[in-house]
This record gives structure tokens, C-alpha cells and sequence, in this order.
């Protein structure tokens, strides 16, 4: 076996494939915080035309949703998948063959949707596909409260890196995601994709390579946007493409926390814009103003200055 897969399934003998670091033997089917198993479950598979336009370009993003989650947080959209374990267990092969029939299907690449739990198993399916033939980008797409382990064995596996930087207010990031160290924690992660892939490149308006940034605005400016904005501009680079999100929604547990049992409104969403530019931000996307008013599908821009 690849001396990669073997390292990557090394970290689940006393599971540190996240900060958690639970220490359960994955190998022997023992359960941490993020409930994942030792085969791999995915609650579906299919081609996407919801993420940025240069992820889903004309033929969608070949999207791979995993069950389970090493985050918590309170409002996730996605918590029946994630918190709740809908999905089914698939095996490393079967696993290949999706990756293989999502570019059959003329996706442009294979976006791997919360796959920090299941990394070995995903790092395994990958090898079996390549040598089926796989040739589309790899795209990781997650939380970002990552490892430097598990990210030290995907150097040169991973094309695409999709991370979100959700706080940097420790304080929220304990509160809403059972996270309390989440903006260390993801700084050096966020810095080891950005050493990885570098700057997004895009060629005929698909993504080839790189890092794009997603951060979500929260009501009150509880995610503390300004020092996201300020790390991305001046630790990584000002051409890092961030996607300033706007759609959140209380779901889930949210209505339990007053403050965040609200949609965002328009100033809010502004200011964050605001502040993404004046750290000196120049490349990304925002969501139109419609989007909050009429609360519908977002659109999108590909430069922060161009609206
Ligand atoms: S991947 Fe899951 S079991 Fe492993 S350390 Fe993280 S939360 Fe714990």
C-alpha cells in the first residue's frame, strides 16, 4: 500500500485526524466526537451548481457529501447530514467509482464535502480511481479546523483547498461550534493550504488550483469578520479569493441563542464588504443585495470592488 495511505490510516489508531485528537481506535470501530466510522458514509453524490462559478463552471462540481462532522455547530444547514448521520457507508471502491462516474458525467472536479473524518479512506479511493483513470481536480472542501498531520499527507494530492475561516472570536467559536481554540487551529491550517496550492488559478473560468476562503457573516458581527479579512490579506496574500457568504439562516439549534435567531441584514453584510476591502482584499465573491432583501438563490461577481 502507498506509503501515504499508510500514514493516513495510522492517524485513526488513536484518532488525531482533526484537533480533536480523541485517541479512539478508528481501526477497531471505536467512536469520537465526529461519530465516523471506519468505512467512510456519504449522504449523496452528484453535480453541483450551487458553489463559485469557477468550482461549478458549465458542468457542475462532481460533489461528494460526507456524514458526520468534526464541528458542531449550532446552525448548521447541513445538520441532518452532518450532526444527525444521514447517509450510508460506502466502501474505499465504491467510493472510487463515484469519483470516476462524477467525471464521467463531465464535472469538472471532485469537491470532497466534509471529508477531514474520513481522510484515509478518501486518500485510499483517490489512488484506486487514478488508476482507473481519474485525471479532474481534487477539491478539499471544509470546516477548516484541520490537522497539520493529516494536511502534511495531502501535500501534492489535493488541487483545490475550499476551508472556511468561521471565527475569530474564540468565544463564538466555543459557543456555537464546540470549538474553543477554532481561529488558531485554523490559521495554521489556512497558512499550510496556502503553501500548498498557492493563489486560485483559473483557466477559461474553471478553478485548476489554489485556495478559496468562505466566511460567513453572522448577525452582530459575531464571527469577528475584520481580523478573518486582515490574516487572508496580509499573512497569505491580497489576491486570496474569499467568498463573503450571506445566507445564513437560523436553522438547527439556533433559536435556542437570540442573537443569532435572525437572518443578517443588509448593513451587516455592507460592513463586512466594507471590511474585506479595506483590509485590502481585491479578488472574490459577494452576494448580491437581493439576495438578503429577497432572501433567494444567491448571484455572484468574481471581484469585491466590481459592485
Ligand atoms: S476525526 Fe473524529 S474521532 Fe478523529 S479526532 Fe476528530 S473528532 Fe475525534
Amino acid at each position: 500500500m502507498n506509503n501515504k495511505i499508510k500514514k493516513a490510516y495510522k492517524l485513526m489508531e488513536k484518532c488525531e485526524l482533526c484537533p480533536r485528537r480523541c485517541g479512539v481506535n478508528r481501526l477497531k470501530g471505536q467512536i469520537g466526537f465526529c461519530k465516523a466510522g471506519l468505512l467512510p458514509m456519504v449522504s449523496s453524490f452528484h453535480a453541483h451548481f450551487g458553489e463559485e462559478p469557477p468550482i461549478s463552471g458549465h458542468n457542475g462540481s462532481g460533489t461528494i457529501f460526507f456524514t458526520h462532522c468534526s464541528l458542531r455547530c449550532v446552525f448548521c444547514q447541513n445538520h441532518p447530514i452532518s450532526q444527525l448521520g444521514s447517509g450510508k457507508e460506502v466502501s474505499v471502491e465504491e467510493l472510487a467509482g463515484m469519483m470516476l462516474k462524477l467525471e464521467a458525467e463531465g464535472c469538472h472536479n471532485i469537491n470532497f464535502v466534509t471529508l477531514t473524518h474520513y481522510m484515509p479512506q478518501v486518500l485510499e479511493a483517490v489512488f484506486i480511481a487514478r488508476e482507473k483513470g481519474l485525471k479532474a481536480p481534487l477539491v478539499y472542501n471544509c470546516g477548516g479546523y484541520e490537522s497539520m498531520e493529516a494536511l502534511g499527507i495531502l501535500d501534492g494530492i489535493i488541487d483545490i483547498y475550499m476551508p472556511d475561516m468561521k471565527y475569530s472570536d474564540n468565544m463564538s467559536a466555543k459557543k456555537y461550534s464546540n470549538a474553543p481554540d477554532y481561529f488558531e487551529i485554523n490559521k495554521i491550517a489556512v497558512r499550510e493550504m496556502y503553501r500548498q496550492a498557492g493563489d486560485l488559478k483559473i483557466e477559461r473560468g474553471i478553478a485548476k488550483k489554489g485556495i478559496l476562503i468562505r466566511h460567513l457573516v453572522l448577525p452582530e458581527n459575531l464571527a469577528g469578520s475584520q481580523k478573518i479579512f486582515e490574516f487572508i490579506a496580509n499573512e497569505l496574500s491580497p489576491d486570496t479569493y474569499v467568498n463573503i457568504m450571506a445566507q445564513y439562516y437560523p436553522c438547527h439549534l439556533a433559536n435556542k441563542f437570540p442573537e443569532i435567531d435572525r437572518r443578517i441584514n443588509v448593513r451587516e453584510y455592507m460592513e463586512a464588504i466594507r471590511l474585506a476591502e479595506k483590509a485590502g482584499l481585491k479578488n472574490g465573491f459577494r452576494q448580491v443585495m437581493s439576495t438578503i432583501k429577497r432572501k433567494r438563490v444567491p448571484e455572484w461577481t468574481d471581484n469585491l470592488k466590481e459592485l
